[in-house]
Protein backbone atom coordinates (compact mmCIF):
# COMPACT_ATOMS: atom_id res chain seq x y z
CA UNK A 1 0.00 0.00 0.00
CA UNK A 2 1.15 3.60 -0.79
CA UNK A 3 1.90 5.43 1.89
CA UNK A 4 1.21 9.05 2.10
CA UNK A 5 4.15 10.74 3.61
CA UNK A 6 3.47 14.07 3.04
CA UNK A 7 0.28 14.51 4.25
CA UNK A 8 0.62 12.40 7.06
CA UNK A 9 -1.23 14.10 10.00
CA UNK A 10 1.01 13.51 12.90
CA UNK A 11 4.28 14.51 11.16
CA UNK A 12 6.58 16.43 13.56
CA UNK A 13 7.56 18.34 10.36
CA UNK A 14 6.62 21.00 8.87
CA UNK A 15 4.44 21.03 5.90
CA UNK A 16 1.98 23.08 4.11
CA UNK A 17 -0.93 23.40 6.31
CA UNK A 18 0.94 24.51 8.99
CA UNK A 19 1.21 27.91 7.46
CA UNK A 20 -1.04 29.75 10.21
CA UNK A 21 2.00 28.63 13.14
CA UNK A 22 2.99 32.54 12.44
CA UNK A 23 -0.04 33.68 14.07
CA UNK A 24 -0.15 31.02 17.00
CA UNK A 25 4.01 31.95 17.94
CA UNK A 26 3.88 33.08 21.18
CA UNK A 27 5.67 36.46 21.44
CA UNK A 28 6.96 36.86 24.74
CA UNK A 29 8.44 34.23 27.73
CA UNK A 30 5.24 34.11 29.68
CA UNK A 31 3.20 33.03 26.77
CA UNK A 32 5.68 30.06 25.92
CA UNK A 33 4.11 27.07 27.88
CA UNK A 34 6.03 24.43 29.50
CA UNK A 35 9.91 23.80 29.26
CA UNK A 36 10.02 25.25 32.64
CA UNK A 37 13.88 24.84 32.98
CA UNK A 38 14.38 26.30 29.61
CA UNK A 39 12.43 29.27 30.25
CA UNK A 40 13.98 29.70 33.75
CA UNK A 41 17.52 29.55 32.93
CA UNK A 42 17.17 32.07 29.94
CA UNK A 43 14.88 34.27 31.46
CA UNK A 44 18.17 34.62 33.74
CA UNK A 45 20.96 34.72 31.12
CA UNK A 46 18.40 37.38 29.18
CA UNK A 47 17.98 39.56 32.83
CA UNK A 48 21.62 39.42 33.59
CA UNK A 49 22.79 40.86 30.15
CA UNK A 50 20.50 43.11 29.75
CA UNK A 51 21.04 44.14 32.93
CA UNK A 52 24.96 44.22 32.35
CA UNK A 53 24.07 46.24 28.55
CA UNK A 54 25.22 43.13 26.79
CA UNK A 55 25.09 41.22 24.36
CA UNK A 56 23.39 37.70 25.01
CA UNK A 57 25.96 34.49 25.02
CA UNK A 58 25.71 32.20 21.76
CA UNK A 59 22.87 29.22 22.72
CA UNK A 60 21.86 25.98 20.91
CA UNK A 61 18.47 24.58 21.12
CA UNK A 62 18.23 20.93 20.25
CA UNK A 63 15.08 18.23 20.05
CA UNK A 64 12.69 16.95 18.33
CA UNK A 65 10.76 19.24 15.40
CA UNK A 66 7.96 21.18 16.37
CA UNK A 67 9.06 21.76 19.65
CA UNK A 68 9.24 25.28 19.65
CA UNK A 69 12.95 26.08 19.13
CA UNK A 70 12.26 28.33 16.13
CA UNK A 71 9.47 30.06 17.78
CA UNK A 72 11.75 30.81 21.42
CA UNK A 73 14.42 31.95 19.16
CA UNK A 74 12.08 34.45 18.22
CA UNK A 75 10.95 35.11 22.03
CA UNK A 76 14.97 35.61 23.00
CA UNK A 77 15.92 38.25 20.54
CA UNK A 78 12.16 40.31 21.30
CA UNK A 79 13.00 39.96 24.55
CA UNK A 80 16.33 41.27 24.21
CA UNK A 81 14.80 43.93 22.05
CA UNK A 82 16.89 43.09 18.94
CA UNK A 83 16.32 42.38 15.68
CA UNK A 84 14.97 38.38 14.31
CA UNK A 85 17.11 36.76 11.02
CA UNK A 86 16.73 33.79 10.33
CA UNK A 87 18.06 31.18 7.87
CA UNK A 88 19.00 27.32 8.08
CA UNK A 89 22.22 25.63 7.55
CA UNK A 90 21.25 24.44 3.83
CA UNK A 91 20.67 27.79 2.95
CA UNK A 92 23.47 28.72 3.94
CA UNK A 93 25.45 27.06 0.50
CA UNK A 94 29.11 29.14 0.50
CA UNK A 95 30.85 31.08 3.27
CA UNK A 96 29.60 33.97 1.22
CA UNK A 97 25.84 33.40 2.19
CA UNK A 98 27.02 33.40 5.64
CA UNK A 99 29.45 36.63 5.70
CA UNK A 100 26.32 38.86 4.04
CA UNK A 101 23.66 37.78 6.60
CA UNK A 102 26.71 38.75 9.27
CA UNK A 103 27.87 41.74 8.14
CA UNK A 104 23.81 43.09 7.72
CA UNK A 105 23.67 42.45 11.67
CA UNK A 106 23.21 45.23 14.34
CA UNK A 107 25.11 45.30 17.71
CA UNK A 108 22.99 42.72 19.56
CA UNK A 109 21.05 41.29 16.64
CA UNK A 110 19.90 37.60 17.25
CA UNK A 111 20.65 35.48 13.91
CA UNK A 112 18.74 31.91 14.08
CA UNK A 113 20.24 29.12 12.30
CA UNK A 114 17.92 26.09 12.01
CA UNK A 115 19.10 22.83 11.50
CA UNK A 116 22.89 24.05 12.04
CA UNK A 117 24.24 20.52 12.20
CA UNK A 118 23.42 20.72 8.14
CA UNK A 119 25.98 23.60 7.73
CA UNK A 120 28.67 22.70 4.93
CA UNK A 121 32.06 22.45 6.44
CA UNK A 122 33.64 25.79 5.08
CA UNK A 123 30.07 27.70 5.83
CA UNK A 124 30.93 26.45 9.45
CA UNK A 125 34.81 27.69 9.61
CA UNK A 126 33.88 30.84 8.78
CA UNK A 127 31.15 30.40 11.61
CA UNK A 128 34.08 29.41 14.87
CA UNK A 129 35.88 33.23 14.48
CA UNK A 130 32.54 35.09 13.97
CA UNK A 131 30.66 33.16 17.10
CA UNK A 132 34.43 34.13 19.46
CA UNK A 133 36.00 37.06 17.99
CA UNK A 134 32.90 38.71 16.28
CA UNK A 135 35.65 38.80 13.17
CA UNK A 136 35.87 36.97 9.78
CA UNK A 137 38.22 36.79 7.68
CA UNK A 138 37.26 36.56 3.75
CA UNK A 139 39.18 35.70 0.68
CA UNK A 140 38.98 38.73 -1.96
CA UNK A 141 40.04 37.87 -5.63
CA UNK A 142 40.97 34.74 -6.82
CA UNK A 143 44.21 32.68 -7.74
CA UNK A 144 47.58 35.11 -6.91
CA UNK A 145 45.96 38.22 -6.37
CA UNK A 146 43.92 37.13 -3.61
CA UNK A 147 43.64 38.79 -0.61
CA UNK A 148 42.02 37.78 3.10
CA UNK A 149 40.46 40.73 4.33
CA UNK A 150 39.80 41.18 7.98
CA UNK A 151 36.19 42.06 8.66
CA UNK A 152 35.30 43.05 12.42
CA UNK A 153 31.71 42.00 12.85
CA UNK A 154 29.12 43.79 15.53
CA UNK A 155 28.56 41.70 18.81
CA UNK A 156 25.76 39.54 17.96
CA UNK A 157 23.37 36.55 19.82
CA UNK A 158 23.82 33.38 17.88
CA UNK A 159 21.23 30.88 17.97
CA UNK A 160 21.33 27.77 16.51
CA UNK A 161 18.67 24.58 15.96
CA UNK A 162 19.10 21.33 16.10
CA UNK A 163 17.25 18.19 15.97
CA UNK A 164 20.42 16.08 16.72
CA UNK A 165 23.00 17.63 19.05
CA UNK A 166 25.20 14.82 19.07
CA UNK A 167 25.93 15.49 15.11
CA UNK A 168 27.67 18.95 15.75
CA UNK A 169 31.60 18.91 15.92
CA UNK A 170 32.97 19.71 18.79
CA UNK A 171 34.57 23.08 17.70
CA UNK A 172 30.93 24.65 17.01
CA UNK A 173 29.34 22.91 19.92
CA UNK A 174 32.16 24.44 22.39
CA UNK A 175 31.23 28.11 21.20
CA UNK A 176 27.97 27.57 22.85
CA UNK A 177 27.64 29.42 26.29
CA UNK A 178 24.14 28.19 26.80
CA UNK A 179 22.58 24.40 25.24
CA UNK A 180 19.16 23.75 25.91
CA UNK A 181 17.54 20.85 25.26
CA UNK A 182 13.71 20.97 24.35
CA UNK A 183 11.32 17.96 25.76
CA UNK A 184 8.34 16.53 24.85
CA UNK A 185 5.32 18.15 26.76
CA UNK A 186 2.71 16.35 29.13
CA UNK A 187 -0.39 16.49 28.17
CA UNK A 188 -1.41 19.11 30.42
CA UNK A 189 0.50 21.76 28.87
CA UNK A 190 -0.51 20.36 25.11
CA UNK A 191 -3.99 21.12 26.22
CA UNK A 192 -2.79 24.96 27.65
CA UNK A 193 -0.91 25.25 23.96
CA UNK A 194 -4.36 23.80 22.48
CA UNK A 195 -6.96 25.92 24.39
CA UNK A 196 -4.86 29.35 23.70
CA UNK A 197 -4.47 28.36 19.69
CA UNK A 198 -8.24 27.59 19.63
CA UNK A 199 -8.64 31.26 21.41
CA UNK A 200 -6.26 33.09 18.52
CA UNK A 201 -7.76 30.81 16.04
CA UNK A 202 -11.49 31.62 17.48
CA UNK A 203 -12.40 28.22 17.46
CA UNK A 204 -14.98 26.91 20.37
CA UNK A 205 -12.68 24.21 22.43
CA UNK A 206 -14.12 22.90 25.91
CA UNK A 207 -11.18 21.30 28.26
CA UNK A 208 -12.01 17.92 28.11
CA UNK A 209 -11.63 18.46 23.69
CA UNK A 210 -8.31 20.36 24.34
CA UNK A 211 -6.98 17.14 26.69
CA UNK A 212 -8.23 14.72 23.89
CA UNK A 213 -5.96 16.42 21.02
CA UNK A 214 -3.47 17.23 23.56
CA UNK A 215 -3.07 13.15 24.12
CA UNK A 216 -2.99 12.12 20.88
CA UNK A 217 -0.40 15.10 19.15
CA UNK A 218 2.87 13.25 20.34
CA UNK A 219 4.13 15.24 23.21
CA UNK A 220 4.59 18.02 20.19
CA UNK A 221 2.37 21.46 20.10
CA UNK A 222 3.04 21.70 15.91
CA UNK A 223 1.14 18.59 15.37
CA UNK A 224 -1.69 20.05 18.36
CA UNK A 225 -2.34 23.01 16.39
CA UNK A 226 -2.82 21.07 12.89
CA UNK A 227 -5.22 18.38 14.82
CA UNK A 228 -6.79 21.36 16.05
CA UNK A 229 -7.63 22.96 12.26
CA UNK A 230 -8.80 19.00 11.41
CA UNK A 231 -10.50 18.72 14.13
CA UNK A 232 -12.55 21.80 13.97
CA UNK A 233 -13.98 20.72 10.58
CA UNK A 234 -15.12 17.60 11.90
CA UNK A 235 -16.93 19.43 15.03
CA UNK A 236 -18.86 21.92 12.50
CA UNK A 237 -20.01 18.96 10.55
CA UNK A 238 -20.70 16.93 13.84
CA UNK A 239 -21.58 18.59 16.58
CA UNK A 240 -22.78 22.21 16.21
CA UNK A 241 -18.58 23.63 16.00
CA UNK A 242 -17.66 23.04 19.56
CA UNK A 243 -14.61 20.72 20.35
CA UNK A 244 -15.67 18.30 22.97
CA UNK A 245 -13.93 15.24 23.80
CA UNK A 246 -16.22 13.22 21.90
CA UNK A 247 -16.25 15.54 19.02
CA UNK A 248 -12.22 15.68 18.91
CA UNK A 249 -12.32 11.42 19.50
CA UNK A 250 -14.62 10.88 16.68
CA UNK A 251 -12.49 13.26 14.25
CA UNK A 252 -9.20 11.71 15.16
CA UNK A 253 -10.33 8.21 15.02
CA UNK A 254 -11.52 8.95 11.56
CA UNK A 255 -7.93 10.78 10.35
CA UNK A 256 -6.94 7.24 11.98
CA UNK A 257 -4.97 8.78 14.49
CA UNK A 258 -5.37 6.18 17.58
CA UNK A 259 -5.78 7.41 21.20
CA UNK A 260 -1.56 7.18 22.00
CA UNK A 261 -1.32 9.50 18.30
CA UNK A 262 -0.06 6.47 16.49
CA UNK A 263 -0.84 6.16 12.98
CA UNK A 264 -1.00 3.91 9.81
CA UNK A 265 2.23 4.54 9.40
CA UNK A 266 3.73 3.80 12.95
CA UNK A 267 1.45 0.39 13.34
CA UNK A 268 2.78 -0.70 10.10
CA UNK A 269 6.43 -0.26 10.89
CA UNK A 270 6.02 -1.99 14.23
CA UNK A 271 4.00 -4.41 12.57
CA UNK A 272 6.60 -4.96 10.36
CA UNK A 273 9.66 -5.85 12.89
CA UNK A 274 7.14 -8.16 14.84
CA UNK A 275 6.34 -9.92 11.78
CA UNK A 276 9.43 -9.98 9.93
CA UNK A 277 12.16 -9.53 12.36
CA UNK A 278 10.50 -11.17 15.50
CA UNK A 279 10.27 -7.97 17.07
CA UNK A 280 14.25 -6.88 16.74
CA UNK A 281 16.59 -5.86 16.94
CA UNK A 282 16.44 -4.48 13.35
CA UNK A 283 19.18 -2.07 12.03
CA UNK A 284 18.35 1.41 11.11
CA UNK A 285 18.69 0.96 7.33
CA UNK A 286 16.96 -2.07 7.36
CA UNK A 287 13.75 -0.60 9.06
CA UNK A 288 14.11 2.11 6.51
CA UNK A 289 14.30 0.28 3.70
CA UNK A 290 11.31 -1.93 4.94
CA UNK A 291 8.92 1.03 5.28
CA UNK A 292 10.57 3.09 2.62
CA UNK A 293 11.16 5.97 4.72
CA UNK A 294 14.74 8.10 5.10
CA UNK A 295 16.14 6.53 8.25
CA UNK A 296 17.21 9.98 9.20
CA UNK A 297 13.12 10.74 9.28
CA UNK A 298 12.58 7.68 11.26
CA UNK A 299 15.24 8.73 14.21
CA UNK A 300 13.75 11.97 14.20
CA UNK A 301 10.26 11.86 13.42
CA UNK A 302 8.76 8.65 14.14
CA UNK A 303 11.47 7.60 16.85
CA UNK A 304 11.37 10.35 19.53
CA UNK A 305 7.84 9.39 20.70
CA UNK A 306 7.51 5.82 20.09
CA UNK A 307 10.63 5.90 22.77
CA UNK A 308 8.70 8.15 25.07
CA UNK A 309 6.09 6.21 25.23
CA UNK A 310 7.84 3.16 25.65
CA UNK A 311 7.32 1.23 22.69
CA UNK A 312 10.48 1.10 21.01
CA UNK A 313 14.15 0.93 22.13
CA UNK A 314 17.80 1.72 20.46
CA UNK A 315 20.00 -0.65 21.08
CA UNK A 316 23.82 -0.98 19.66
CA UNK A 317 22.02 -3.73 17.73
CA UNK A 318 19.55 -2.17 16.46
CA UNK A 319 15.75 -1.19 17.18
CA UNK A 320 13.64 -3.29 19.68
CA UNK A 321 9.73 -3.48 20.14
CA UNK A 322 9.12 -3.58 23.64
CA UNK A 323 5.72 -5.26 25.94
CA UNK A 324 3.76 -1.70 25.43
CA UNK A 325 3.67 -1.99 21.67
CA UNK A 326 2.63 -5.14 21.36
CA UNK A 327 -0.21 -4.71 24.42
CA UNK A 328 -1.60 -1.80 21.89
CA UNK A 329 -1.32 -3.42 18.77
CA UNK A 330 -3.22 -6.94 20.47
CA UNK A 331 -0.02 -8.98 18.66
CA UNK A 332 0.66 -11.69 21.57
CA UNK A 333 4.81 -12.05 22.52
CA UNK A 334 6.53 -14.28 21.67
CA UNK A 335 7.31 -16.55 24.63
CA UNK A 336 4.79 -14.95 26.34
CA UNK A 337 1.81 -16.91 28.17
CA UNK A 338 -1.18 -15.81 27.02
CA UNK A 339 -4.32 -16.83 29.75
CA UNK A 340 -7.76 -16.26 28.66
P1 LIG B 1 10.62 23.91 15.90
O1 LIG B 1 11.39 25.13 15.51
O2 LIG B 1 11.16 23.26 17.14
O3 LIG B 1 10.43 22.92 14.78
P2 LIG B 1 8.39 25.79 16.11
O4 LIG B 1 9.01 26.83 16.96
O5 LIG B 1 8.26 26.09 14.66
O6 LIG B 1 9.13 24.38 16.32
O7 LIG B 1 6.95 25.47 16.74
C1 LIG B 1 5.91 24.87 16.01
C2 LIG B 1 4.58 25.47 16.39
O8 LIG B 1 4.25 25.05 17.72
C3 LIG B 1 4.55 27.00 16.40
O9 LIG B 1 3.54 27.44 15.56
C4 LIG B 1 4.18 27.42 17.78
O10 LIG B 1 3.02 28.20 17.73
C5 LIG B 1 3.81 26.15 18.51
N1 LIG B 1 4.53 26.11 19.80
C6 LIG B 1 5.74 25.55 20.00
N2 LIG B 1 6.08 25.63 21.29
C7 LIG B 1 5.09 26.28 21.93
C8 LIG B 1 4.87 26.65 23.30
N3 LIG B 1 5.76 26.37 24.24
N4 LIG B 1 3.73 27.29 23.60
C9 LIG B 1 2.82 27.54 22.64
N5 LIG B 1 2.97 27.20 21.34
C10 LIG B 1 4.07 26.57 20.98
Amino acid sequence: MEMDFENRMVTTEYIPEDEAENSLRPRALAEYIGQEKVKENLSVFIDAAKQRGDVLDHVLLYGPPGLGKTTLAAIIANEMGVNFRITSGPALERPGDLAAMLTNLDVGDVLFIDEIHRLPRAVEEILYPAMEDFAIDIMNGKGQGAMSIHLPLPKFTLIGATTRAGQLSAPLRDRFGVISRLELYTPEELALIVRRSAGILDIPCDEDGALEIASRCRGTPRIANRMLKRVRDFAQILNGGVISAAAAQTALDRLEVDELGLDMVDRRMLTAMIDHYNGGPVGLDTLAAVIGEEAVTIEDVYEPYLMQIGFLSRTPRGRVVLPAAYAHLGIPQPGQQTFG
